[in-house]
């Protein structure tokens, strides 16, 4: 068998271990580059590649590699830096791999219910399961699942009131799906505010208020999403005060969300208040910052990507108005991952949330504005480096000589010179004590290596740009 049978032989095994997301990052452009003496050497298209396989999955490669080619008994990386989609080693993994259709939503958003009533669809992407669960939604959760058991029976209304975006409509919409899956025989209707005000007006429009009246006695459990906007509604609240009596006197369940407390919606109907308040009322607000960083956690897992844990921290860190906002500058990093095959870096994800005009607190090396250059400073810059080739820090400054480490420590060398205007002393200094001959050798090595070394040049305007020192 030759070597790029074998490989993708190999990787259709990992595929089972491993999402497919992360085979598509980690595994794309490398190729066994030979098989000598029971070692297969692996070429890996990028330095960055090194620990990550080390770490994660050397062992499993070589398990798989054994069980395939028994002569196999050891397995060996190497850095090549010409592999690439054309190169003939490699496996086209795209080909091989294709993304997953993604499920085709029904197009309609209402389904008509016995009787006329309507309901709208519910969300497939909202369910108990992946609501991620926080010291500040627990307990509306908890409510929600306990009403999906038994509707009708407790917290009955159940009102969960708070700001834009913390999973409102999200527990709304599970409940319901719950219940329907408990028992498909049951009248599930989730309804928005509007809706319900539209429907009232063709109702009254069309003088048939009676229809609109008793249709509603044919539900089990009724949802009405977004209440506020019923402020200003006399003749509305009438009427809900009207449905919500007819279900609530039949033990129908009726659930309400609103983004303030009974009391805060100002209602001209003030019996309405006392009738949302005598039921369960709980609110949701932001979750704090772990529990950011589990929903982000748990959406990357959901949507099989591998985002760099640094990458979610920055996220969780800096977006702390609403659960919505958070999610959606995931997604965004998530599209420009799979746009431009780049796995998201704290900097790319900074202008995201510069873009989408969050106040941005900027943790870490990363400065607000464009910062002269001197104000990144030598520890920062290693740092950075150190992220980029996912090295640790303690490597780059030791003694090691390993290429692994060799090749991005000359880079900080070449970098602190010529874009932070330090001292070779000072740089030798901090980088392991190495006194200025070698730092002064290192950089004119790099300016050799640049200049034909494409992708070494790749690495360094990357980095260059991406610390903010270009
Ligand atoms: P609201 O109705 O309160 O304005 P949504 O229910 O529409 O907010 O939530 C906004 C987005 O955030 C949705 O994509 C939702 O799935 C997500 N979301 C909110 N809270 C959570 C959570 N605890 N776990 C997972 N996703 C959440
Ligand atoms: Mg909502």
């Amino acid at each position: 068998m030759n070597h790029k049978d074998l490989w993708l032989l190999i990787i259709k095994d990992l595929v089972a271990d491993i999402k497919r997301a992360n085979v598509i990052t980690w595994f794309k452009n490398t190729a066994i580059l030979k098989i000598e003496n029971g070692v297969m050497t692996v070429g890996l298209p990028l330095p960055v590649f090194l620990n990550w396989h080390a770490q994660n999955y050397s062992k499993l490669i070589l398990k798989t590699a054994m069980k395939h080619d028994s002569k196999i008994t050891q397995i060996a990386y190497e850095v090549d830096i010409t592999l690439a989609d054309t190169d003939p080693r490699v496996v086209d993994l795209l080909k091989h791999f294709p993304a997953k259709e993604s499920r085709k939503l029904p197009n309609k958003r209402e389904v008509k219910l016995v009787g006329g009533v309507v309901s709208k669809m519910f969300n497939s992407s909202y369910s108990m399961d992946n609501f991620t669960i926080a010291p500040e939604n627990r307990l509306a959760h908890a409510a929600a699942i306990t009403v999906a058991k038994h509707p009708g029976e407790n917290y009955n209304p159940l009102f969960i009131y708070g700001g834009v975006g913390l999973g409102k409509t999200h527990l709304l919409q599970s409940i319901g799906k719950e219940v329907l899956t408990n028992d498909p025989t049951k009248v599930v209707v989730y309804t928005t505010t509007e809706s319900f005000t539209n429907e009232l007006i063709e109702g009254i429009q069309s003088r048939n208020m009676n229809k609109f009246r008793n249709k509603y006695r044919k539900v089990d459990v009724f949802i009405i999403d977004d209440i506020q906007f019923i402020a200003n509604k006399d003749r509305t609240q009438e009427e809900f005060f009207h449905t919500f009596n007819t279900l609530f006197d039949a033990g129908k369940q009726v659930i309400i969300s609103s983004d303030r407390s009974p009391h805060e919606l100002k209602l001209l109907q003030e019996r309405l208040v006392s009738r949302f308040g005598s039921g369960m009322t709980i609110d949701v607000k932001m979750p704090d910052y772990e529990s950011r960083l589990a929903i982000l956690r748990n959406k990357c897992q959901e949507k099989e990507v591998f985002i760099n844990e640094q990458v979610l921290e920055f996220i969780s860190f800096n977006i702390d108005t609403s659960v919505r906002a958070l999610i959606g500058v995931l997604n965004q990093a998530v599209a420009q991952y799979e746009l431009e095959n780049v796995s998201p870096t704290v900097k790319s994800v900074a202008e995201i949330i510069k873009r989408t005009k969050q106040e941005v607190k900027m943790v870490g090396f990363i400065k607000e504005n464009n910062t002269p250059h001197h104000a990144v400073t030598l520890e920062q810059l290693t740092d950075f480096v150190a992220e980029y080739y996912t090295i640790p820090k303690s490597e780059v400054l030791g003694e090691s000589r390993a290429r692994e480490y060799l090749q991005p420590r000359q880079i900080i060398m070449y970098l602190a010179k010529s874009k932070l205007r330090l001292s070779l002393a000072k740089i030798g200094q901090y980088l392991g004590n190495r006194n200025h001959t070698t730092v002064m050798n290192a950089i004119s090595r790099m300016q050799a290596q640049l200049k034909n070394n494409r992708q070494l040049l790749c690495d360094v305007n990357a980095i260059t740009r991406e610390a903010g020192i270009h």
